[in-house]
């Protein structure tokens, strides 16, 4: 038995439904118009220099015990590296992004923080920078949005999104170091871009995963590429 107040409102939801139909065609029809291409662009290894600011605090702070050469780095975990390198590093490496100021401290990426400018500037794009900050928070998340606002400006705080999962983030394009990137979302929406990074440039790559070797390179080429085949498909 359905009573009265629940059939009214049945009655508006199915009606409201009916409405929202028609809305809603007109609006995809809108949409694939002036579909716009969303972005995701990493920060750690992507935007901000870690490896080289983590190898530079490192010696200061360690100068007695061994290092890998940015070179040398093999594998998204630098702790791991260093702890197989010799047992107790795990811990040293963890002490010095833990610190404060370091995330605060490192440097661009060669040509990251024009490309980033830039890209925002395109029409129908959106950019977001998305960042997974480290568990212990007392000055990661900070640290982030201070980074962020001096080397892109305070309007960009509005493109902040920090999660330890990415693959719930809705986007067309992710740029990222890491190779593997996985979470709650089985099929995420965006196509991951791994982006070149000392500990990644030996990899060969699943089919159909695409790098960008450097902001240097065709960064353009690859949202347009992207671009035109969401038009193309009708997405
Ligand atoms: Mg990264």
């Amino acid at each position: 038995m359905i009573s009265a107040p629940n059939l009214l409102r049945r009655g508006c939801s199915l009606a409201t439904t009916g409405l929202r139909r028609g809305t809603t065609a007109a609006n995809s029809f809108s949409a694939a118009m002036t579909r716009r291409l969303r972005v995701l662009v990493d920060m750690d290894g992507v935007l901000a220099d870690f490896e080289g600011g983590f190898l530079k605090k490192y010696q200061s702070r360690y100068p007695g015990e061994p290092f890998i050469e940015l070179e040398d780095r093999r594998g998204f975990w630098v702790s791991e590296q260093y702890e197989n390198r010799k047992p107790g590093l795990r811990e040293k490496a963890i002490s010095i992004w833990e610190a404060k100021d370091f995330f605060l401290d490192l440097d661009p990426i060669e040509g990251a923080v024009e490309a980033v400018k830039e890209m925002a500037r395109l029409s129908n794009t959106d950019v977001f920078i998305c960042t997974s900050p480290i568990k212990r928070y007392e000055y990661c998340p900070y640290e982030k949005y201070a980074w962020v606002e001096k080397h892109l400006g305070h309007e960009f705080l509005e493109q902040i999104v920090l999660t330890r999962d990415k693959t719930v983030v809705s986007a067309d394009l992710l740029i990222d170091d890491r190779p593997d990137i996985t979470g709650a979302e089985l099929n995420p929406t965006w196509e991951h871009i791994l982006f070149t990074a000392c500990h990644n440039k030996q990899l060969l790559l699943p089919l159909p995963t695409r790098r960008l070797p450097s902001w240097n390179h065709d960064w353009k080429g690859i949202l347009e590429r992207k671009r035109s085949e969401l038009n193309s498909s009708g997405q």
